[in-house]
Protein backbone atom coordinates (compact mmCIF):
# COMPACT_ATOMS: atom_id res chain seq x y z
CA UNK A 1 0.00 0.00 0.00
CA UNK A 2 1.07 3.42 -0.93
CA UNK A 3 2.04 5.61 1.87
CA UNK A 4 -0.20 8.73 1.85
CA UNK A 5 2.14 11.50 1.02
CA UNK A 6 3.05 14.26 4.25
CA UNK A 7 3.12 17.67 1.50
CA UNK A 8 -1.01 18.09 1.33
CA UNK A 9 -3.59 15.77 2.04
CA UNK A 10 -4.80 15.53 -1.46
CA UNK A 11 -1.63 15.38 -3.80
CA UNK A 12 -2.60 15.99 -7.63
CA UNK A 13 -0.96 13.59 -10.24
CA UNK A 14 -2.65 15.20 -13.18
CA UNK A 15 -3.41 13.69 -17.12
CA UNK A 16 -2.14 17.09 -18.83
CA UNK A 17 -0.79 20.36 -18.53
CA UNK A 18 0.57 23.09 -21.26
CA UNK A 19 3.06 25.00 -19.16
CA UNK A 20 6.12 23.98 -21.68
CA UNK A 21 4.06 25.52 -24.16
CA UNK A 22 3.58 28.87 -22.14
CA UNK A 23 7.04 28.75 -21.43
CA UNK A 24 8.66 28.08 -24.83
CA UNK A 25 6.37 31.18 -26.03
CA UNK A 26 8.71 33.80 -23.72
CA UNK A 27 10.74 35.48 -25.48
CA UNK A 28 13.34 35.01 -23.33
CA UNK A 29 14.01 31.28 -21.90
CA UNK A 30 15.80 32.34 -18.65
CA UNK A 31 13.24 34.54 -17.84
CA UNK A 32 10.56 31.41 -18.14
CA UNK A 33 12.62 29.57 -16.30
CA UNK A 34 12.56 32.63 -13.33
CA UNK A 35 9.00 32.93 -14.18
CA UNK A 36 8.33 29.38 -13.43
CA UNK A 37 10.61 28.45 -10.63
CA UNK A 38 9.96 31.37 -8.68
CA UNK A 39 6.66 32.39 -9.51
CA UNK A 40 5.44 35.42 -11.37
CA UNK A 41 1.61 34.49 -11.12
CA UNK A 42 1.41 34.50 -14.93
CA UNK A 43 -0.74 31.14 -16.54
CA UNK A 44 -1.71 28.65 -14.94
CA UNK A 45 1.42 26.58 -13.25
CA UNK A 46 4.73 27.49 -11.64
CA UNK A 47 6.43 25.60 -8.56
CA UNK A 48 4.91 27.82 -5.87
CA UNK A 49 1.77 27.78 -6.72
CA UNK A 50 1.65 24.45 -7.58
CA UNK A 51 2.57 23.51 -3.90
CA UNK A 52 0.00 25.35 -2.31
CA UNK A 53 -2.43 23.51 -4.49
CA UNK A 54 -0.96 20.41 -3.54
CA UNK A 55 -0.27 19.51 -7.04
CA UNK A 56 1.93 16.77 -6.92
CA UNK A 57 2.56 16.12 -10.32
CA UNK A 58 1.35 15.28 -14.28
CA UNK A 59 1.88 14.77 -17.50
CA UNK A 60 3.91 17.60 -19.13
CA UNK A 61 2.73 17.96 -23.06
CA UNK A 62 5.38 19.01 -26.02
CA UNK A 63 3.11 20.46 -28.25
CA UNK A 64 4.00 22.48 -31.67
CA UNK A 65 1.66 25.47 -32.06
CA UNK A 66 0.26 26.23 -35.54
CA UNK A 67 2.99 28.74 -37.03
CA UNK A 68 0.09 31.72 -36.63
CA UNK A 69 -0.24 31.53 -33.05
CA UNK A 70 3.25 30.83 -31.64
CA UNK A 71 3.57 34.23 -33.66
CA UNK A 72 0.31 35.79 -31.94
CA UNK A 73 1.75 35.05 -28.45
CA UNK A 74 5.57 35.80 -29.27
CA UNK A 75 5.56 38.72 -31.32
CA UNK A 76 9.36 37.75 -32.19
CA UNK A 77 8.17 34.79 -33.27
CA UNK A 78 9.81 34.03 -36.81
CA UNK A 79 7.04 32.09 -38.62
CA UNK A 80 9.04 31.65 -41.63
CA UNK A 81 11.29 29.19 -39.27
CA UNK A 82 8.89 27.28 -38.05
CA UNK A 83 10.03 23.46 -37.64
CA UNK A 84 8.41 21.14 -35.18
CA UNK A 85 11.23 19.12 -34.62
CA UNK A 86 13.33 22.08 -33.44
CA UNK A 87 10.43 23.20 -31.20
CA UNK A 88 9.37 19.94 -30.25
CA UNK A 89 13.33 19.56 -28.72
CA UNK A 90 13.46 23.14 -27.31
CA UNK A 91 10.34 22.16 -24.92
CA UNK A 92 12.00 18.81 -24.17
CA UNK A 93 15.07 20.97 -23.06
CA UNK A 94 12.83 22.97 -21.05
CA UNK A 95 11.38 20.08 -18.69
CA UNK A 96 15.32 18.94 -18.43
CA UNK A 97 16.04 22.61 -17.39
CA UNK A 98 13.30 22.92 -14.96
CA UNK A 99 14.48 19.63 -14.10
CA UNK A 100 18.07 20.38 -13.21
CA UNK A 101 17.58 24.05 -12.17
CA UNK A 102 14.55 23.26 -8.91
CA UNK A 103 17.30 22.67 -6.35
CA UNK A 104 15.58 19.01 -6.05
CA UNK A 105 12.19 20.09 -6.27
CA UNK A 106 11.48 18.17 -9.78
CA UNK A 107 12.51 15.21 -11.38
CA UNK A 108 11.32 13.55 -14.70
CA UNK A 109 9.57 10.30 -13.90
CA UNK A 110 10.13 7.41 -16.17
CA UNK A 111 8.03 4.84 -14.03
CA UNK A 112 4.94 4.37 -11.71
CA UNK A 113 7.36 3.50 -8.89
CA UNK A 114 9.69 6.70 -9.63
CA UNK A 115 6.26 9.09 -9.49
CA UNK A 116 5.70 7.31 -6.16
CA UNK A 117 8.92 7.95 -4.64
CA UNK A 118 8.00 11.69 -5.63
CA UNK A 119 4.85 11.97 -4.14
CA UNK A 120 6.21 10.36 -1.05
CA UNK A 121 8.87 12.99 -0.71
CA UNK A 122 7.28 16.07 -1.52
CA UNK A 123 8.94 16.56 -4.89
CA UNK A 124 7.30 17.28 -8.34
CA UNK A 125 6.56 14.49 -10.35
CA UNK A 126 7.41 15.12 -14.03
CA UNK A 127 5.91 12.79 -17.30
CA UNK A 128 7.31 13.88 -20.68
CA UNK A 129 4.53 13.53 -22.86
CA UNK A 130 4.04 14.90 -26.39
CA UNK A 131 0.84 16.19 -27.96
CA UNK A 132 0.16 15.55 -31.25
CA UNK A 133 3.27 13.92 -32.83
CA UNK A 134 4.05 16.81 -35.75
CA UNK A 135 7.72 16.30 -35.77
CA UNK A 136 7.93 12.57 -35.96
CA UNK A 137 8.15 11.17 -39.08
CA UNK A 138 6.59 8.04 -40.46
CA UNK A 139 9.25 6.06 -39.49
CA UNK A 140 9.37 7.18 -36.20
CA UNK A 141 13.04 7.90 -36.38
CA UNK A 142 13.31 10.43 -33.69
CA UNK A 143 11.14 8.73 -31.29
CA UNK A 144 14.04 6.06 -29.43
CA UNK A 145 16.25 9.91 -28.77
CA UNK A 146 12.80 10.85 -27.51
CA UNK A 147 12.27 8.00 -25.05
CA UNK A 148 15.50 8.64 -24.08
CA UNK A 149 14.91 11.78 -22.86
CA UNK A 150 12.58 10.63 -20.90
CA UNK A 151 9.34 10.23 -23.37
CA UNK A 152 6.33 7.79 -21.87
CA UNK A 153 3.49 8.88 -23.22
CA UNK A 154 2.60 9.97 -26.46
CA UNK A 155 -0.94 11.69 -28.57
CA UNK A 156 -0.31 10.93 -32.13
CA UNK A 157 -3.28 13.83 -33.57
CA UNK A 158 -3.98 16.91 -32.21
CA UNK A 159 -6.68 18.61 -33.79
CA UNK A 160 -5.15 18.92 -37.53
CA UNK A 161 -4.07 16.53 -39.92
CA UNK A 162 -0.84 14.94 -39.74
CA UNK A 163 0.88 11.84 -41.05
CA UNK A 164 -0.77 9.89 -38.75
CA UNK A 165 -4.27 10.74 -39.37
CA UNK A 166 -6.49 13.86 -38.50
CA UNK A 167 -7.90 14.57 -35.18
CA UNK A 168 -10.59 15.56 -34.05
CA UNK A 169 -12.80 19.21 -35.57
CA UNK A 170 -16.11 20.73 -35.39
CA UNK A 171 -18.04 23.48 -33.93
CA UNK A 172 -19.82 23.38 -30.60
CA UNK A 173 -22.16 21.33 -30.55
CA UNK A 174 -20.97 18.70 -32.79
CA UNK A 175 -19.91 15.05 -32.77
CA UNK A 176 -16.86 13.31 -32.54
CA UNK A 177 -17.18 11.37 -35.88
CA UNK A 178 -15.32 14.11 -37.97
CA UNK A 179 -13.88 11.96 -40.59
CA UNK A 180 -10.76 9.86 -41.50
CA UNK A 181 -9.12 9.17 -38.49
CA UNK A 182 -5.41 7.06 -37.93
CA UNK A 183 -3.51 6.33 -41.68
CA UNK A 184 -1.24 3.12 -41.95
CA UNK A 185 1.73 5.35 -40.20
CA UNK A 186 -0.84 6.01 -37.30
CA UNK A 187 -1.68 1.97 -37.27
CA UNK A 188 2.35 1.66 -36.97
CA UNK A 189 2.55 4.36 -33.98
CA UNK A 190 0.10 2.32 -31.99
CA UNK A 191 2.55 -0.84 -32.52
CA UNK A 192 5.39 0.58 -31.72
CA UNK A 193 4.36 2.80 -28.73
CA UNK A 194 2.47 -0.69 -27.33
CA UNK A 195 6.13 -2.52 -28.18
CA UNK A 196 8.00 0.74 -26.23
CA UNK A 197 4.79 0.65 -23.55
CA UNK A 198 4.44 3.86 -24.41
CA UNK A 199 1.41 5.43 -23.33
CA UNK A 200 -1.56 6.48 -25.65
CA UNK A 201 -3.32 9.45 -25.54
CA UNK A 202 -6.92 8.92 -27.08
CA UNK A 203 -7.46 12.72 -26.02
CA UNK A 204 -7.84 14.93 -29.54
CA UNK A 205 -8.41 11.40 -31.44
CA UNK A 206 -11.80 11.96 -33.75
CA UNK A 207 -14.07 9.03 -34.36
CA UNK A 208 -12.41 6.73 -36.35
CA UNK A 209 -9.19 7.10 -34.66
CA UNK A 210 -10.52 6.49 -31.41
CA UNK A 211 -12.13 3.05 -32.75
CA UNK A 212 -8.90 2.00 -34.37
CA UNK A 213 -6.79 2.64 -31.47
CA UNK A 214 -9.47 0.85 -29.32
CA UNK A 215 -9.45 -2.40 -31.67
CA UNK A 216 -5.67 -2.61 -32.39
CA UNK A 217 -4.37 -1.34 -29.32
CA UNK A 218 -3.35 -4.14 -26.69
CA UNK A 219 -2.83 -1.40 -23.52
CA UNK A 220 -5.77 0.33 -21.46
CA UNK A 221 -7.67 3.51 -23.15
CA UNK A 222 -6.84 6.69 -21.73
CA UNK A 223 -8.15 10.03 -22.79
CA UNK A 224 -5.92 11.83 -20.46
CA UNK A 225 -8.14 15.81 -20.93
CA UNK A 226 -11.18 14.71 -22.11
CA UNK A 227 -14.96 14.84 -20.99
CA UNK A 228 -18.49 13.96 -20.85
CA UNK A 229 -20.41 14.28 -24.68
CA UNK A 230 -23.83 13.85 -23.27
CA UNK A 231 -23.10 16.62 -21.24
CA UNK A 232 -20.93 19.06 -23.34
CA UNK A 233 -21.51 18.23 -26.96
CA UNK A 234 -17.94 19.13 -27.75
CA UNK A 235 -16.43 17.03 -30.22
CA UNK A 236 -13.33 17.16 -27.96
CA UNK A 237 -15.52 14.87 -25.30
CA UNK A 238 -16.13 11.33 -25.26
CA UNK A 239 -19.37 9.94 -25.98
CA UNK A 240 -21.47 7.01 -24.12
CA UNK A 241 -20.26 4.48 -26.45
CA UNK A 242 -16.27 5.69 -26.50
CA UNK A 243 -16.77 5.63 -22.50
CA UNK A 244 -18.52 2.04 -22.69
CA UNK A 245 -14.88 1.27 -24.63
CA UNK A 246 -12.64 2.84 -21.86
CA UNK A 247 -14.54 0.98 -19.04
CA UNK A 248 -14.27 -2.39 -20.96
CA UNK A 249 -10.37 -1.72 -21.57
CA UNK A 250 -9.83 -0.72 -17.91
CA UNK A 251 -8.57 2.29 -18.51
CA UNK A 252 -8.97 5.88 -17.49
CA UNK A 253 -10.62 9.46 -18.32
CA UNK A 254 -9.04 12.65 -16.76
CA UNK A 255 -11.28 15.03 -16.45
CA UNK A 256 -10.72 18.50 -18.08
CA UNK A 257 -11.22 21.48 -16.57
CA UNK A 258 -11.46 24.07 -19.64
CA UNK A 259 -14.80 25.98 -19.40
CA UNK A 260 -15.85 25.34 -23.19
CA UNK A 261 -15.30 21.30 -22.27
CA UNK A 262 -17.58 21.55 -19.06
CA UNK A 263 -20.68 23.67 -19.68
CA UNK A 264 -23.47 22.59 -21.29
CA UNK A 265 -24.06 25.71 -23.56
CA UNK A 266 -20.09 25.11 -24.90
CA UNK A 267 -18.72 28.63 -24.07
CA UNK A 268 -15.45 29.63 -22.45
CA UNK A 269 -17.13 31.72 -19.68
CA UNK A 270 -15.12 31.83 -16.58
CA UNK A 271 -18.13 32.01 -14.14
CA UNK A 272 -18.49 28.28 -14.46
CA UNK A 273 -19.17 26.77 -11.07
CA UNK A 274 -16.64 24.37 -9.79
CA UNK A 275 -19.89 21.82 -9.26
CA UNK A 276 -19.53 21.30 -13.61
CA UNK A 277 -16.60 19.90 -12.73
CA UNK A 278 -17.99 17.66 -10.12
CA UNK A 279 -21.19 17.11 -12.83
CA UNK A 280 -18.62 15.56 -15.17
CA UNK A 281 -16.70 13.26 -12.50
CA UNK A 282 -20.47 11.83 -11.55
CA UNK A 283 -21.08 11.02 -15.25
CA UNK A 284 -17.72 9.57 -15.59
CA UNK A 285 -17.83 7.48 -12.49
CA UNK A 286 -21.29 6.37 -13.22
CA UNK A 287 -19.90 4.97 -16.45
CA UNK A 288 -16.30 3.76 -15.71
CA UNK A 289 -16.46 3.14 -11.97
CA UNK A 290 -14.72 4.93 -9.44
CA UNK A 291 -11.06 3.23 -10.35
CA UNK A 292 -10.97 4.98 -14.18
CA UNK A 293 -11.45 8.67 -12.97
CA UNK A 294 -8.73 11.20 -12.94
CA UNK A 295 -8.17 14.76 -13.26
CA UNK A 296 -6.86 15.88 -16.80
CA UNK A 297 -6.53 20.02 -16.18
CA UNK A 298 -5.24 20.91 -19.41
CA UNK A 299 -3.61 24.09 -16.73
CA UNK A 300 -2.10 26.85 -19.10
CA UNK A 301 -3.80 25.54 -22.51
CA UNK A 302 -7.47 26.69 -21.78
CA UNK A 303 -9.57 29.23 -19.60
CA UNK A 304 -10.59 27.57 -16.19
CA UNK A 305 -13.50 28.52 -13.95
CA UNK A 306 -12.73 31.62 -12.04
CA UNK A 307 -13.47 29.82 -8.46
CA UNK A 308 -10.61 27.67 -9.29
CA UNK A 309 -8.67 30.18 -10.80
CA UNK A 310 -4.67 28.04 -11.42
CA UNK A 311 -3.54 25.64 -9.64
CA UNK A 312 -3.32 27.20 -6.49
CA UNK A 313 -7.22 26.39 -6.40
CA UNK A 314 -7.00 22.65 -6.33
CA UNK A 315 -8.49 22.28 -2.47
CA UNK A 316 -11.42 24.03 -3.65
CA UNK A 317 -12.22 21.21 -5.90
CA UNK A 318 -11.66 19.17 -3.45
CA UNK A 319 -13.88 20.57 -1.19
CA UNK A 320 -16.51 20.47 -4.06
CA UNK A 321 -15.92 16.79 -4.26
CA UNK A 322 -16.34 16.44 -0.87
CA UNK A 323 -19.21 18.94 -0.53
CA UNK A 324 -21.09 16.72 -2.92
CA UNK A 325 -20.43 13.55 -0.93
CA UNK A 326 -17.42 11.82 -2.06
CA UNK A 327 -15.33 9.99 0.87
CA UNK A 328 -11.78 10.11 1.53
CA UNK A 329 -11.11 6.92 -0.29
CA UNK A 330 -12.56 8.04 -3.59
CA UNK A 331 -10.78 11.45 -3.78
CA UNK A 332 -7.86 10.20 -3.71
CA UNK A 333 -8.57 7.77 -6.20
CA UNK A 334 -9.36 10.62 -8.45
CA UNK A 335 -6.47 12.83 -7.52
CA UNK A 336 -3.70 10.46 -7.95
CA UNK A 337 -4.18 7.23 -7.46
CA UNK A 338 -6.29 5.91 -10.35
CA UNK A 339 -3.92 7.74 -12.63
CA UNK A 340 -0.81 5.83 -11.05
CA UNK A 341 -2.84 2.55 -11.74
CA UNK A 342 -3.45 2.49 -15.32
CA UNK A 343 0.31 3.89 -15.32
CA UNK A 344 1.33 0.55 -13.72
CA UNK A 345 -0.97 -1.12 -15.87
CA UNK A 346 0.36 0.63 -19.50
CA UNK A 347 3.72 0.57 -18.26
CA UNK A 348 4.13 -2.30 -16.25
CA UNK A 349 5.09 -2.17 -12.80
ZN1 LIG B 1 -5.11 19.00 -25.62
Amino acid sequence: MIPIPSVAPFPVFDGHNDVLLRLWLQPSTDAAMTDFLHGSLSGHLDMARMRRGGFAGGLFAVFVPPAQYAKQHNAAYREEQHCPLAITEAQIALLHRIAAQSAGQARICRSAGEIEQCIAQGVLAMVLHIEGAEALDAECSQLDSWVAAGLRSIGPLWNLRNVFGTGVTGDFPCSPDSGEGLTPAGLNLLRVCNQKKLLIDLSHMNEQAFWQTAEHSTAPLVASHSNVHALCPQPRNLTDRQLQAIAESKGLVGVNFGNAFLRADGKRDQNTPLSEIVRHLDALIDKLGEDHVGLGSDFDGISVPNELGDVAGLPRLVDAMASAGYSTRLIEKICWRNWLQVLKKTWGE
